[in-house]
Formats: structure tokens, C-alpha cells, sequence
């Protein structure tokens, strides 16, 4: 889900201001276009919707039996410890994919090799290698920020979600359902995320909660939950999970969820612009220029106004899916080698 689209549009009424800051003024007016630009979309989701899972639901019915026996088995061996089978799915699973992602990318980090991934290198100059004492403390605060805040949020999450209904019920949704919920769990933490990210650059509000994300000016993977922890609720969490309580979703759904905003969060702020991955230039930027693409997908900030200077730089050249082997870096140099 982190693929931001790109559309050409030349809006340039972005706020001034530096520094990781900026005025709220006029910020009402673009909160109106926005609801109007969004209820559009989901009208036009709304119709045309139907045919387009229609065509993927036939491409999934033939393996639809598998997943559904696969869930059975995996809801029998917990037998009926329902509490316990939610947590399984919601913090045992996404918490080891976001770690195993990380490993990885952290080996890359630390040693620079192999060096067929460190050269996609997004700011070449930056984390080559990282620095171990700032590396350590973002490692302390990730754990910390994972341990005490989102492991109580997710319990309190399943006695909400418990409230309305069994959260993990044997049947699986269908996948037309699910596919639903999943584009109407972008639509929300697009929305959310970047109000609360805009917020948080209030001058009243950077310094004292939102600075310590921006001491990354090159971002690596793991320091996508490195941040204060009223930031990591209010930016991080509520904007993923809200969105699964609000429909009462299924477990599977709701895990399958998870995994995808932590990985897309991982490689948007993993610092490597790596082939047949989603780009990361566009958050990379936000940490190098502070004050320019606050959201997700890029949406609200084409309707913003808020990526007016990412538009005009090599890195939106670059911020592209990469289908070859060439890095981005060298394809598109900062610098053009000729002058003509
Ligand atoms: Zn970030
Ligand atoms: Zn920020």
C-alpha cells in the first residue's frame, strides 16, 4: 500500500516556511477540497468496483479452498482461545515480519554489503555506514515504542473490536470483502496519517514531539517507528487501526493489514530505492526537506499543494517503480554529466 501515485498536475500553493515547519492558515479550505476529491473517489469506486473484483475474485476462487482449510487448521489448534489467536495475528505476525525485514535491511546498513543492494543507496552520501550509537538508541526506542505502547493498544483493540462481534469467527471473508476493506484501510490512515504528520509540524508541536523522528535526514528501515510515543499513537497507530475496528473486521484481514502498513513503512523509509519495490523517494524527501510530503500515497499532497518542491526535484524523476537493474542514482544522477 505505499506505491504513491503520480499524476501530473502543476499546483504550487504549498506553505512556506522551513525547518519542519509551517502555518495551519487556509488549511480548512484544503480539508474541504479534500473531502470533496475523496467522495468522489469512493463514488466512482462504488460503481465500477463491483466489475473489477468480479474479474480478481475469479482469478482467486481456484485457490480460495485453500486458504479457507488453512485458517480452519490454524482456528482448531487454538481451540476457542479466541483472545489469544487475535493477539497471534496481530502482533505475533506483523511484529516478525517487520523484524525480518528489518534484519536484512539492518545487515545492509552495518556493513554496506552486499554491495548489489547498497548501490540503489538512495542519499549516497548518508549511513555508509550507519552510525552504531545512533542506530542503538533508535533500536531501544523502536522496542520500547513496540513493547509498552502498540502492545496495549492492540489489546485494547480486541476488547473493542470484542464489543460488536467475534473478531475471529471460522469462516474467512471473501475475498471481494476483504480486498473492500483493505483499499477502505489505505483511504483512512491516508487521511489520518497525514493530518496528524501535518500537525505534528506545527511550530507549537514540531520541536517537542515530531524532531526526534526528523533526526533521520536519511532514514533507515527500522526508524519508521522511531518517534515520541505520542507521535507513534497518534501518527502510527490510530491511522492503521482504526480503520479494522470501524468495519469490525476479520482477524485475517486485519493481520494482513498490519503486515502491509509495516513493510510499506519499512521501505519507505528504508534509504534504498531498490528494483520492483515501491519507491521510497517520496517519504525519503520528507526527511530530507522537512516541510514536503507529509501523506502515504502522495493524495493529499498533490491536493495540498504539499510536494510543489518534490516536483521539481531528481527525486521525483526518480520516483518511479524500477523495472531494471540500473540504480536510479546512476540512471538519474544529481548532476548531469554533459551540459547539453
Ligand atoms: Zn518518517
Ligand atoms: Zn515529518
Amino acid at each position: 500500500m505505499a506505491v504513491e501515485t503520480r499524476v501530473k498536475d502543476n499546483r504550487k500553493d504549498g506553505p512556506g516556511g522551513s525547518g519542519g515547519q509551517e502555518s495551519t492558515g487556509g488549511l480548512w479550505d484544503s480539508v474541504k477540497k479534500a473531502a470533496f476529491v475523496i467522495g468522489s473517489g469512493i463514488l466512482f469506486l462504488a460503481a465500477f468496483g463491483n466489475s473489477l473484483t468480479w474479474h480478481l475474485q475469479r482469478f482467486w476462487g481456484a485457490s480460495g479452498d485453500f486458504w479457507q482449510d488453512l485458517w480452519t487448521k490454524l482456528y482448531v489448534a487454538f481451540g476457542g482461545h479466541n483472545a489469544a489467536l487475535f493477539y497471534f495475528g496481530t502482533m505475533f505476525v506483523p511484529t516478525l515480519t517487520f523484524w525480518g525485514l528489518n534484519a536484512l535491511l539492518l545487515v545492509v546498513d552495518t556493513t554496506g554489503k552486499p554491495s548489489f543492494i547498497a548501490r540503489y543507496r538512495i542519499q549516497l552520501d548518508k549511513n555508509n555506514p550507519v552510525d552504531p550509537v545512533k542506530l542503538r538508541q533508535a533500536l531501544r526506542c523502536v522496542t520500547v515504542n513496540q513493547l509498552f505502547i502498540s502492545g496495549p493498544i492492540v489489546v485494547a483493540v480486541y476488547h473493542l473490536m470484542s464489543l460488536r462481534g467475534d473478531p475471529c469467527g471460522p469462516e474467512l471473508p471473501t475475498f471481494h470483502r476483504a480486498l473492500a476493506e483493505l483499499a477502505f484501510f489505505s483511504l483512512v490512515e491516508e487521511i489520518m496519517f497525514y493530518y496528524s504528520h501535518r500537525l505534528f509540524h506545527h511550530p507549537h508541536l514540531y520541536k517537542r514531539f515530531h524532531k526526534q523522528h526528523h533526526e533521520w535526514t536519511a532514514p533507515i528501515g527500522v526508524v519508521a517507528t522511531y518517534a515520541h510515543p505520542l507521535e507513534h499513537v497518534l501518527s502510527n497507530l490510530l491511522p492503521v487501526v482504526i480503520g479494522p475496528v470501524i468495519l469490525g473486521s476479520h482477524v485475517s484481514t486485519t493481520c494482513m493489514w498490519y503486515c502491509v502498513a509495516l513493510i510499506s513503512t519499512t521501505i519507505s523509509h528504508c534509504g534504498y530505492h531498490l528494483p520492483f519495490l515501491p519507491s521510497p523517494e517520496f517519504h525519503d524527501f520528507h526527511h530530507l526537506r522537512f516541510n514536503q510530503c507529509y501523506g502515504v500515497f502522495g493524495v493529499l499532497d498533490r491536493l495540498h499543494g504539499t510536494d510543489d518542491k518534490f516536483r521539481q526535484s531528481k527525486q521525483y524523476e526518480r520516483h518511479v517503480l524500477l523495472t531494471s537493474l540500473t540504480p536510479l542514482n546512476q540512471s538519474i544522477p544529481d548532476t548531469p554529466k554533459k551540459a547539453l
